[in-house]
């Protein structure tokens, strides 16, 4: 049974490209990690919330376990791999504290080819901050509050002086009512707008999932931090005007901080499930967001990010910035400087 288990997490890192994080976790910086690191290029996070990318950890303490099945997810479900059923529970489950350091250890070694020698469009101050991440996305894969010591984990990389998010399917409201230590931004995925999409577009493994769902939103209502409400638009699937009433029902149950309305992206194991017409368009996911705003009571559109096909909503005046960019704005000086050159 060892060997399978881990059979089964050496096969979907290596299809995933993922670097372990001790036994059963995973990191992976993503696309748009390498971007801000040699191109300067970063993504919604930073603009909206002050995020700087290229000091982002993207990683999963259970990259291979979730109560769901989605068709548009990134990665590659266990049955798709050739297991049956859910895959058992690490025989050895590591502590928090370890996971983060093992954690930071794999963001530095992913990151080590992206050096000014290698590529001279690298900044070696940006190099540096990378190598010293500041932000941990607890979002890669699998549904991280399966993971027992979520809010321990996310303590330590506090503790450390990270700010946090995590990313729910939220069909763990128990988890989520229990937490002692709460992200910077507790997300929960809207993908669904009733019971019956529910059930084809993330193909629950539990019996009840909708039904907790909503209590998930209902606990999320009062839970003492930043929470958000991302949709994944799916064209063709979940976007429909008919569906909006239905939508901002859900969101009047949370009313979170923010609601994230972001395109479907046809990319890792999804390739395989969905077509490539299947993700909205910019213009698209404006209008959906315009119409989102028309029906939401004290919701504005605050922003949006067109290279990670994005808009924001909010009912404050303007997003919060979580992180100071004081040495971000010194590398634009010096950016513009070399430029001009
Ligand atoms: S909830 Fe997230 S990790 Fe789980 S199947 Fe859906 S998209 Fe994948």
């Amino acid at each position: 049974m060892a060997v399978a288990r881990q059979e089964v997490f050496k096969r979907l890192l290596k299809i995933a490209r993922y670097q372990p994080a001790g036994n059963h976790s995973a990191v992976k910086p993503c696309h748009r990690c390498v971007e801000a690191l040699k191109n300067r290029r970063f993504c919604y996070k930073y603009r909206f919330y002050g995020i700087p990318s290229h000091r982002c950890i993207q990683m999963s303490p259970v990259p291979i376990r979730c109560t769901h099945r989605c068709v548009f997810c990134r990665r590659a479900h266990p049955e798709e791999l050739g297991t049956k059923g859910e895959p058992p529970v690490p025989e050895k489950r590591d502590d928090p504290e370890y996971i983060v350091e093992e954690s930071i250890k794999a963001h530095r070694q992913a990151l080590s080819g992206y050096n000014p020698k290698a590529h001279p469009k690298v900044l070696p101050e940006m190099r540096e901050e990378a190598m010293n991440p500041t932000h941990a996305a607890i979002s890669l894969a699998g549904e991280p509050l399966l993971y027992p010591y979520i809010d321990d984990l996310v303590y330590e990389y506090r503790k450390r002086g990270f700010t946090t998010f995590i990313v729910s399917n939220g069909t763990l409201p128990r988890v989520l009512e229990r937490m002692h230590t709460y992200p910077h931004q507790m997300y929960v995925s809207v993908t669904a707008p009733n019971e019956r999409l529910y059930k084809i577009i993330n193909q629950p493994i539990i019996k009840d999932g909708r039904k907790r769902y909503l209590e998930f939103l209902e606990i999320m209502h009062d839970i003492p931090t930043l929470t958000v409400m991302r949709f994944t638009l799916i064209k063709g699937l979940n976007d429909a005007p008919g569906y909006i009433k239905e939508y901002v029902k859900l969101i009047e149950i949370a009313e979170p901080t923010y609601v994230e309305v972001k395109g479907y992206s046809y990319v890792g194991y999804s390739q395989y499930r969905m077509k490539p017409e299947n993700q909205p368009k910019m213009d698209e996911i404006r209008e959906f967001a315009r119409m989102l705003e028309a029906e939401l009571g004290g919701y504005h559109i605050a922003d949006e990010h067109e290279p990670s096909r994005i808009v924001l909503l909010t009912r404050l005046p303007y997003p919060i910035k979580l992180q100071a960019n004081l040495k971000r704005d010194k590398m634009e000086e010096r950016k513009r400087f070399l430029e001009d050159r």
